[in-house]
């Protein structure tokens, strides 16, 4: 009997557990590796901090799949990989076996080389505990009703739609709350087009929300941000958004990686070095198609995993797979408005964040069990 170890329950695999469920490999053991049952859609994230999506509504059951497809659903939080002894490690000192293994754990924001960041900012992922502490500012709130001072570090479209997100939801809530977003670029979005920033900066100003450019974040202590030119700041919260990273323990398991930490795969998601191992999603870096750490390459990358695994565990050639160039971006605003943006094509309408939300609940409905 071999064993399919899928460490991690991120946008790839689930599509993977649907399709092995439906053609199951023969003579193989399944295992989804998770430390949470559900996982989330986080294309949704920003509609459930504005209050647009209750917990369930952006999240897959991972277990319920899992017992569907006939995969076992073990809870872990990896900590290391021993290629050598074909071995994954869990927090809990626990480990399991691989015959071939597949990584889709995500990525996590960049805040290890700035001290105090770890400590004393809020990190956007692992996003069961962003959850956890957003419900808990909203419930405290409930109680004091003082006025807060958020900060987001970060000026990406993540970082951004949270922002817009969180005043929507301040306000919806009767409360008052002065957002502040910084960045260590010139402008926000910088990976977008001026015609797109321009939308952005002109709804950002509408709300009142201020925006911090030039602004590199050294240092954090509690309660307060040290940007590295200008005065210290002051905010009740701080919440960390700022460019994907990988966990230490990839590179440290001898893995190949690329220059940022995240797994070297080929064309056909495969390691560069040890070809029992696929990665997909945010922790694989494809190298010879880089593209953004977006959530579209992440889902896109399922099925040809999935093919991928199964011919890995038969011994049969793998398949090559070509990411696509331009990927459609949706931007929601907070308030049930968004910005669609495909190439050099940009549209924004309430009728845009109706699109998103259609696309987003039918993804998440496609993993619901009884949807079967
Ligand atoms: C606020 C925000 C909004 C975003 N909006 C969009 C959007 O609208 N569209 C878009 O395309 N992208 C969006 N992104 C980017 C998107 O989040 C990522 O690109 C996408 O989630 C990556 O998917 P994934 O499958 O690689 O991993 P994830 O979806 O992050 O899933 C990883 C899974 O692995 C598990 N895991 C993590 N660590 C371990 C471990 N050590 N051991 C075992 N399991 C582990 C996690 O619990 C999780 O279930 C957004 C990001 C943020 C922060």
């Amino acid at each position: 009997m071999k064993r399919l170890l899928l460490l991690g329950g991120g946008h790839s695999h689930v599509e993977v557990i649907r399709r092995l469920g439906l053609q199951p490999p023969r003579d193989t053991r399944i295992v989804l590796a998770s430390p949470d049952r559900y996982t989330p859609y986080s294309g949704m994230l920003p509609g459930f901090v504005a209050g647009h999506y209750d917990f369930h509504g952006c999240h897959i059951d991972l277990e319920r799949l899992c017992k569907t497809a006939g995969v076992e659903f073990r809870e872990c939080h990896a900590v290391g990989i021993d290629p050598a002894a074909n071995r994954v490690d869990c927090s809990d000192g626990s480990a399991l076996d691989f015959d071939v293994l597949s990584i889709n754990i995500g990525s996590t924001p960049a805040a290890h080389d700035v001290p105090g960041a770890l400590d004393h900012a809020i990190r956007v992922k692992p996003v069961s505990t962003f959850i956890n502490t957003w419900n808990s500012i909203l419930e405290a709130g409930k109680h004091d009703g003082a006025p807060l001072r958020i900060a987001v570090v970060g000026g990406g479209a993540g970082g951004m739609e949270l922002a817009l997100a969180m005043h929507f939801r301040m306000l919806a809530g009767n409360r008052t709350a002065a957002i502040h977003l910084f960045t260590d670029t010139p402008t926000i979005l910088p990976s977008h087009s001026s015609g797109v920033r321009r939308i952005f900066e002109r709804v950002l100003e509408k709300r009142g929300i201020a925006v911090h450019p030039r602004s590199k974040i050294i240092k954090i202590e509690r309660g307060v941000l040290f940007p590295e030119s200008g005065e210290p700041f002051h905010a009740e919260h701080i919440v960390w958004a700022t460019a994907a990273s990988a966990p230490g323990w990839i590179a440290a398991s001898g893995i190949q990686t690329d220059e940022r930490g995240f797994v070297a795969v080929n064309d056909a998601l495969q390691s560069l070095s040890h070809p029992r191992i696929f990665a997909a999603g945010d922790i694989a870096g494809m190298v010879n198609h880089p593209r953004p750490k977006s959530g579209v390459y992440a889902v896109r990358q399922g099925p040809p995993l999935a093919e991928n695994l199964q011919r890995a565990l038969s011994g049969k050639p793998l398949i090559a797979y070509t990411p696509q160039k331009i990927a459609l971006a949706l931007i929601s605003t907070g308030d049930k408005y968004a910005v669609a943006v495909y190439g050099v094509i940009v549209l924004e309408g309430k009728w845009v964040w109706r699109w998103k939300d259609y696309i987003d609940r039918r993804f998440v409905a496609a993993y619901r069990a009884d949807a079967r």
